[in-house]
């Protein structure tokens, strides 16, 4: 007798919830891609993208997911035979220093693991080892979502500094703009790429490259850059036609408008960073009443480097997979599986993960559920544990907003 009847909920790290309001902005007949609305409101999306970023600098927008945010992010600053200095902290680091080598970009890669963030000091020495200038862009992943673990951004722009290095500073932000901070000017990230399924709570299909002056003028000295990723016309674009580079993805757009009008004009990009900053807190204030040598951890230890997107954590297998399919099964919550968490897909260490998405569209009635039902589960399932995690976590709403 399954009790999972009601509205379920996707806590996966992305695609995240989304709003009824995005939803119902999408459900219309299609409109018009000459003429009408369509050319306006999708202007209308540039600056209110670029708040989101903080950045006075240019956004092309594409019809793909993360992935190609990636292929096309690279695809006008690099060239084969280019040097990119990778920094991975988890499997989507990885997953981006590979599509550069298959796009023919020499890359070396600082494997920073999957329990920490970048080491500035190493990312130092590199850079400073690199007395020919081959380097061209340090790629960086601000929230790896695999291991939840958040990057210092601005930390890394000091470094670029202080050596004197020219290199782009390139930043996926997918799993975490409107979620986490970002200051794309003023932490002085040269290209931010991101897409429309995590913080944008929009659903997945489109993917966006910020890029700042400089970047431009290394594109514009690239001897060639493939047509359809090119975001030059995409960013500044003659006609309608440009912008996408074919058909506009006209139900994403008025998605992304309601999606936008919540984030930037309702609730503020600020104070979501400021509710995702509490919504996390009650999180781990469960896991850390919940922890036990046989039970559920953390992965990221110091808090301060915790993103505010997503929490990955690990049970000793199989009770990591018993939980989500309880969750899944008897609450109703589809909770996220772990990714890359060891080398082989059979290492028990893998299957010992999972991931909770709080991204977007949550508040605390959804999270304080999540939690709750974990915590029926832990006791269902026999999970040693310290009861009370749920009340802990409903401190922490109570502490703010008292
Ligand atoms: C989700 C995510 C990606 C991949 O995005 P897709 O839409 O699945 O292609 C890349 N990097 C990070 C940090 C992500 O969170």
């Amino acid at each position: 007798m399954p009790l999972a009847h009601g509205r379920p909920y996707l806590a996966i790290p992305g695609p995240s919830v989304a709003p009824d309001r995005v939803l119902q902005a999408m459900h219309r007949p299609s409109p018009n891609i000459y003429a009408g609305e369509l050319p306006d409101l999708t202007a209308s999306l540039v600056p209110d993208l670029k708040a989101v970023a903080k950045t006075n600098g240019h956004v092309a927008m594409y019809i793909g997911n993360g992935h190609a945010a990636w292929e096309a992010s690279l695809a006008n600053v690099l060239a084969p035979g280019d040097l990119a200095l990778a920094l991975p902290t988890g499997r989507f680091g990885h997953g981006w220093a590979e599509m550069a080598r298959r796009i023919g970009i020499e890359v070396d890669v600082i494997d920073f693991g999957n329990h920490a963030d970048v080491d500035l000091d190493r990312v130092e020495a590199a850079l400073r080892a690199d007395t020919e200038g081959r380097i061209k862009a340090v790629l960086a992943v601000q929230v790896d979502t695999s291991t939840s673990v958040k990057n210092d951004i601005a930390g890394l722009r000091q470094v670029l500094d202080a050596v004197g290095h020219d290199a782009l500073l390139m930043v996926d932000s997918i799993a975490c703009l409107g979620v986490d901070e970002m200051q794309m000017d003023a932490w002085g990230v040269d290209i931010c790429v991101t897409g429309s399924q995590k913080g944008l709570m929009t659903p997945p299909g489109m993917a966006f490259v910020f890029f700042n002056d400089k970047a431009a003028q290394v594109r514009a000295k690239m001897e060639r850059v493939s047509s359809y990723w090119d975001w030059t016309p995409r960013a500044h674009p003659e006609e309608f036609f440009q912008y996408f580079f074919g058909t506009a993805p006209t139900h994403h757009i008025y998605g992304l408008r309601e999606a936008l009008n919540m984030l930037v004009h309702e609730e503020g990009v600020e104070a979501a960073w400021t509710r995702h900053a509490v919504l996390a807190r009650a999180v781990w204030a469960a896991f850390d009443v919940w922890a036990h040598p046989q039970g559920l951890a953390l992965n990221i230890k110091d808090p301060a480097k915790r993103s505010n997107a997503v929490t990955s954590a690990s049970a000793p297998a199989p009770k990591a997979t018993e939980l989500r399919e309880f969750m899944e099964r008897e609450i109703g919550v589809t909770l996220g599986i772990g990714i890359g968490m060891a080398a082989g897909a059979h290492d028990p260490a893998w299957h010992g993960y999972f991931r909770i998405g709080h991204m977007g569209h949550v508040n605390p009635h959804m999270l304080l559920g999540v939690l709750g039902g974990m915590e029926a589960g832990l006791q269902a399932l026999a999970i040693p544990h310290q009861p009370g995690g749920v009340s802990a976590a409903a401190s922490v709403i109570a502490e703010a907003t008292a």
